[in-house]
């Protein structure tokens, strides 16, 4: 090999050299901008779970975990407790019924039950909800926002 062409050969080399280089930096650059991506991406989908889970919270009886009903005389209607809990129909009936049960003798089914919050332990008075417990008017029409019923 005479020196002239190693010199065309050196610079055949140099120049594949800088181009592989100006690919890595390419590639790296690419990689950064993927990065961020997955990060937007991860940070959206964290903040989705969370929106899905709180609307899920809302929208069911956190003692049965029944989905709550809105439909007037469904046994799954929320209802909501001066303290600001809310559990279904059911779940009101059965409270009352069990403190009901306890005393003796047995009092008109309409007296007020002195019942704790089960969540907070606020001191309640329930009427037997059949037919006097207030059905959660801004529950139900948050419901029905959001579910477009
Ligand atoms: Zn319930
Ligand atoms: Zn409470």
């Amino acid at each position: 090999m005479s020196s002239n062409d190693a010199r065309v050969a050196n610079r055949e080399l140099m120049k594949e050299k800088n181009a592989l280089k100006l690919k890595k930096e390419k590639i790296a650059e690419l990689k950064r901008v993927v990065e961020d991506r997955e990060k937007v991406l991860e940070r959206t989908l964290n903040k989705v779970n969370s929106e899905t889970e709180k609307v899920e919270e809302l929208s069911e009886c956190k003692i049965c975990t029944n989905q709550y009903d809105h439909h007037h005389g469904s046994n799954f209607v929320p209802y909501q407790f001066e303290c600001g809990h809310t559990v279904c129909k059911t779940c009101v009936q059965e409270l009352f019924q069990k403190r009901f049960e306890k005393i003796k003798p047995q009092p008109a089914r309409e007296t007020p039950m002195i019942i704790n919050c089960p969540f907070c332990k606020s001191v309640l008075r329930i009427t037997n909800p059949e037919n006097t417990l207030p059905e959660d008017q801004i529950m139900n029409n948050t419901l029905r926002a959001f579910l477009r019923l």
